[in-house]
C-alpha cells in the first residue's frame, strides 16, 4: 500500500463533478467527537453524529450557542483534531487513514485557518509571521518573501512588512493572520470567530476582506455568533448540543 498523499485534482482544478455541481471540498459523515477524562471515562460528547457536505466556492456560517460544538467541528474540519467516530473526507480523501504527518502536510497545503486570537509571533516581523507556513513547507527564503508580500498586499498591508505585531492595531494584526492563512494558497479558508476580538467597525472591515476573498472564488467556512456575519454567507449551519439543528440558505 502506498501512503503518498497529494491533493486530489477534484479539489484544485475546480472541475465540476458529473452532476454539474462544484465538487465537495469537505464532507463529514456521522462525525462524533468524545473528549475523555484521563482515566478513560466519557467526559463530553461534543459532536454526536454530524453530516455536512461543503462544496467548492461555498460560503458557510456555523452558528450555535456556546458549548454546542462549533470549535470542535472547526478543529475537525481544519484537521487540527480527528473525529472519534464517523469519517471526514477532505477533497474526497478520508482523513482516518492518514498518519498524523500526512494529515498535517495535507492540512498545510489545503486549509488556511484564522483564529479569534490572532496567534502571531510577537518577536517576528509581519513578513516573517506570514512566511511561517511556507517555512514549514521548505519554501526558500526569497520565495517566502515574495509570497508574503503578495498575501499582505491582498489584505492591504503591503507597506507594513518590517513591523512587529505590537506595532499594529488589532484589525491590522488580524489582517496579518489572514495573510498568513492565504500564503499557502489554500483551497478553503476557515475562521473561528474572526471578528470576535475586534470592535464593530474594525470587525466589519475584516469581514469585508474575508468576503472579498470569497467573491474571488475562495471556499469559506466561518464560525460566528454574529447574525450580521452569518447573513453575508450563502448558507448557515446551526449546531445544538453536538448535532446539526438546521442547515440551509442564509436568505
Ligand atoms: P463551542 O465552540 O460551540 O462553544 P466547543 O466545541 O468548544 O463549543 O465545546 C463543545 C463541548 O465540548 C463543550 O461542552 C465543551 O466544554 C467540551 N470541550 C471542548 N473542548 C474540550 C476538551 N479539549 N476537553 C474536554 N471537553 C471539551
Ligand atoms: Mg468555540
Amino acid at each position: 500500500m502506498t501512503m503518498t498523499m497529494s491533493i486530489p485534482a477534484s479539489v484544485t482544478a475546480g472541475a465540476g463533478s458529473g452532476d454539474g455541481l462544484p465538487p465537495p471540498v469537505a464532507e463529514l459523515r456521522g462525525v462524533r467527537k468524545v473528549y475523555y477524562k484521563p482515566d478513560g471515562s466519557v467526559m463530553v460528547e461534543a459532536l454526536r453524529g454530524v453530516d455536512i457536505m461543503i462544496r467548492k466556492g461555498e460560503s458557510v456560517a456555523i452558528m450555535g450557542a456556546s458549548g454546542s460544538g462549533k470549535s470542535t467541528l472547526m478543529n475537525i474540519l481544519g484537521c487540527l483534531d480527528r473525529p472519534t467516530g464517523g469519517d471526514y473526507l477532505l477533497g474526497g480523501v478520508s482523513v482516518s487513514g492518514m498518519t498524523d504527518e500526512a494529515l498535517s502536510a495535507f492540512r498545510g497545503r489545503t486549509i488556511g485557518f484564522v483564529f479569534q486570537a490572532f496567534n502571531l509571533i510577537p518577536q517576528e516581523t509581519v513578513e516573517d509571521n506570514v512566511g511561517v507556513p511556507l517555512f514549514y513547507q521548505g519554501v526558500p527564503r526569497a520565495q517566502r518573501r515574495e509570497r508574503a508580500i503578495e498575501a499582505l498586499t491582498t489584505v492591504g498591508l503591503g507597506d507594513r512588512l518590517g513591523h512587529r505585531p505590537r506595532e499594529l492595531s488589532g484589525g491590522q494584526q488580524q489582517r496579518v493572520a489572514i495573510a498568513r492563512a492565504l500564503v499557502t494558497r489554500p483551497v478553503v479558508l476557515m475562521a473561528d470567530e474572526p471578528t470576535g476580538n475586534l470592535d464593530s467597525s474594525t470587525g466589519k472591515a475584516i469581514l469585508q476582506t474575508i468576503m472579498d476573498l470569497h467573491a474571488g472564488g475562495m471556499t469559506l467556512i466561518v464560525v460566528t455568533h454574529d447574525d450580521s456575519v452569518a447573513a453575508r454567507c450563502q448558507r448557515i449551519i446551526r449546531l445544538r448540543d453536538g448535532l446539526v439543528e438546521s442547515d440551509g440558505p442564509a436568505r
